[in-house]
């Protein structure tokens, strides 16, 4: 046995039970096992660049799909348009608070600062912010990133939207119009951003002093 094997870097494989030492791998490369070609470990990858167009494009989608009415009802004659606020607001005034704050929890305020802390990660590790200030607020923010990324919940919306679209076609006029566009489109930028987003690899660029 090689005397530099230690218990830490020896994994098994999945398939075979091929004890297999850890090596350390380039960026996109997977480890697979000799005897099986089972994939065994990779390193987390995230391409900065990548995360910061998304989060570009998520501000940029942000702002309509909270101004602007996701839903318009034209009903004999009568034109309703209304916006996330509104609805929530709607909710709030027929006595369902809890369902209000649930809403602009999920649907406005915790994909905001999702968006938000992802850019300030990424400006921290762009411009390599190594003050102490900054090394405690990244994390701070790593910290608090699955608790945001739970809370926020566009699918549910996007969702409810459809559904409620699809049941009153029958007797009203439903327009989708560009605050649903961009409340859809929000809604897919943030899932690839979560995609990209990798929360392992975010603990590694914790600069080491
Ligand atoms: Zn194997």
């Amino acid at each position: 046995m090689p005397k530099s094997l230690d218990q830490d870097t020896i994994i098994l494989c999945r398939s075979c039970d091929l004890a297999v030492q850890r090596r350390a791998l380039p960026s996109n490369v997977r480890a697979l096992c000799p005897r099986c070609h089972t994939a065994l470990y990779d390193v987390p990858y995230c391409s900065v660049n990548g995360m910061l167009a998304l989060c570009i494009a998520a501000i940029l989608f942000y702002i309509p799909a909270n101004f602007l009415p996701v839903l318009e009802i034209h009903f004999l004659g009568s034109i309703r348009a209304t916006t996330v606020y509104e609805s929530a607001v709607a909710v709030w005034v027929q006595g369902y608070w809890i369902v209000a704050v649930a809403v602009i929890a999920a649907a406005v305020i915790a994909p905001g600062l999702l968006i938000l802390s992802i850019l300030l990660q990424i400006i921290i590790v762009k411009r390599r912010l190594h003050s102490d200030f900054w090394q405690q607020t990244y994390r701070r923010l790593l910290k608090n990133h699955g608790l945001l990324s739970q809370l926020s919940m566009l699918e549910i919306y996007v969702i409810s939207f459809l559904v409620a679209a699809f049941n009153l076609s029958d007797f009203s006029d439903i327009y989708l119009g560009m605050g649903t566009f961009c409340f859809g489109m929000l809604f897919l930028v943030i899932l690839f951003l979560q995609r990209e987003y990798n929360l392992e690899h975010m603990w590694r660029m914790v600069h080491e002093e």
